[in-house]
């Protein structure tokens, strides 16, 4: 699984900066005191020995961080028999329920804040001098997590965050099942343009001194939350903002957008095939992972994915390039590349294909076994059914048929993309095979009998 995965565009109103100072004035004045009050008290204890948290609910979904046996989680919310937790570190994410035990009646208990206020801030912490880390209109609806004080800590945009008492009310249940985070819309949408550096420092403060927490690549686009300074405080992903220093970016602000320009993008009609032959194609072979980031990591810990990711696609690039084809990797060492970075490789080349190459891994190890095939777009599942038709003949693994991931990688593409996940790092009889090159000389073979065939040979 790739490890960063961007949830879809939260598009927010830039602040207007007289109601933002005033506001500002009136906090400054407010008092706060301890922890008082849980406003819930839904906690759920971790059953399994090590538990993946992730981004989203279900397996599809990248690793966000991994927990250890009972560890307690406070439960914010169910969906598809996924839980939606925050940590003890506030970030949120979403575990499988049947590897929690959960004694507590979901949905009860729980607490809304209903925005009184025109423009109200929202602060990292519960006190009116820390840091702002976005703003809420009129009518916005959070999930209240705790009470302390005057200050509400409330779920925003996937974090944890606070909002003072005087701007809200509460009420015990939501007046529509939508996130809160999703109500609040936008009239335009502001996205902060990474320059021309092949990287860019994302920081976790308005500030030089601020760790690095994240490495932009050239052109790349993030959500853009405020000014602070001469820095911009941008969106990373759905758990993580951080700072980018306004020197080495650009603001760039698109008026009546509509609800989902990505999706949009990614018709029928850009998928038009112009190649008949696989020696005329044009194939990114993207190898998943790389550099610090390992991807999943064997059981005993001796094979990395980003390795065998990597041998897999040199393999598969050889195999191509003698059928003729013009293949591009995305790496081709074990070096980092930004998930963008990754697709703007298949945009730059116009590519006929982007294909990118995984191996998995499941909350229990042994529970899942065999192969499977993501695509995003109903414009690729041709493309999918096809090579899985191929993967599932190949066996000694099995496979688990064709299915939508929302991975960015596919997301993002403009480019026909399929996502291939080739066995299960924490599979004992996963392992066995994948990482010889016997079965991945298998696999790369299959590939290419699968996509000479969907290129009409
Ligand atoms: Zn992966």
């Amino acid at each position: 699984m790739s490890s960063q995965i961007i949830s879809e565009k939260l598009k927010r109103i830039l602040p207007n900066k007289s109601i933002f100072i005033g506001l500002f004035l009136l906090m400054i004045t407010l008092t706060f005191g301890a922890i008082v009050a849980l406003a819930n008290e839904n906690m759920v204890v971790v059953e399994a020995d090590i538990l993946n948290v992730r981004y989203g609910p279900g397996l599809s979904h990248d690793v966000l961080t991994q927990i250890e046996e009972d560890e307690r989680l406070f439960l914010l919310g169910e969906e598809n028999k996924w839980y939606k937790v925050r940590l003890s570190d506030d970030q949120v994410g979403w575990v499988a329920s049947w590897l929690v035990d959960s004694n507590e009646t979901l949905q009860e208990n729980q607490q809304f804040a209903v925005v009184t206020g025109e423009a109200v801030n929202i602060r990292q912490f519960a006190t009116s001098d820390s840091d702002i880390i976005g703003m809420v209109y009129k009518n916005t609806e959070l999930q209240v997590l705790y009470q302390d004080g005057a200050w509400y800590q409330v779920l925003y945009m996937g974090q944890v965050a606070w909002i003072h008492g005087d701007y809200i009310e509460t009420r015990a249940t939501p007046s529509s099942t939508e996130e809160a985070s999703n109500q609040e819309i936008p009239t335009d949408s502001t996205v902060v343009v990474i320059g021309n550096a092949p990287s860019t420092n994302i920081r976790s403060q308005a500030s030089m001194d601020g760790e690095v927490i994240h490495t932009a690549a050239p052109a790349e686009r993030f959500e853009y939350i405020e000014s602070v300074g001469n820095w911009f405080h941008i969106k990373i992903d759905n758990n993580r903002t951080g700072y980018v220093a306004d020197s080495v970016a650009t603001l760039e602000t698109r008026e009546e957008e509509t609800s989902a320009p990505a999706d949009d993008d990614l018709t029928g009609s850009q998928y038009a095939r112009s190649v008949s032959n696989i020696s005329e194609a044009t194939i990114v072979i993207d190898a998943g992972h790389g550099g610090y980031d390992s991807g999943a990591i064997s059981r005993d810990e001796s094979i990395l994915e980003k390795d065998i990711a990597l041998s897999t696609a040199l393999l598969l690039r050889d195999r191509l390039q003698d059928a003729g084809t013009n293949v591009v990797l995305s790496r081709s060492n074990d070096s980092f590349v930004s998930l963008d970075s990754r697709v703007q490789t298949a945009h730059n080349n116009q590519a006929d294909l982007f294909i990118s190459l995984h191996y998995d891994a499941i909350e229990v190890a042994n529970s899942m076994s065999g192969t499977t095939t993501y695509y995003y777009t109903d414009a690729n599942l041709d493309l999918a059914n096809t090579v899985n038709r191929y993967l599932a003949n190949m066996g000694p693994l099995n496979n688990n048929g064709v299915r939508h991931g929302n991975y960015y990688v596919l997301r993002t593409n403009r480019q026909p993309a399929i996502l291939l996940e080739l066995g299960y790092m924490n599979s004992s009889t996963d392992i066995q095979h994948i990482h010889t090159k016997a079965y991945q000389s298998a696999v790369v073979e299959s590939v290419y009998q699968a996509l000479r065939e969907y290129f009409g040979q």
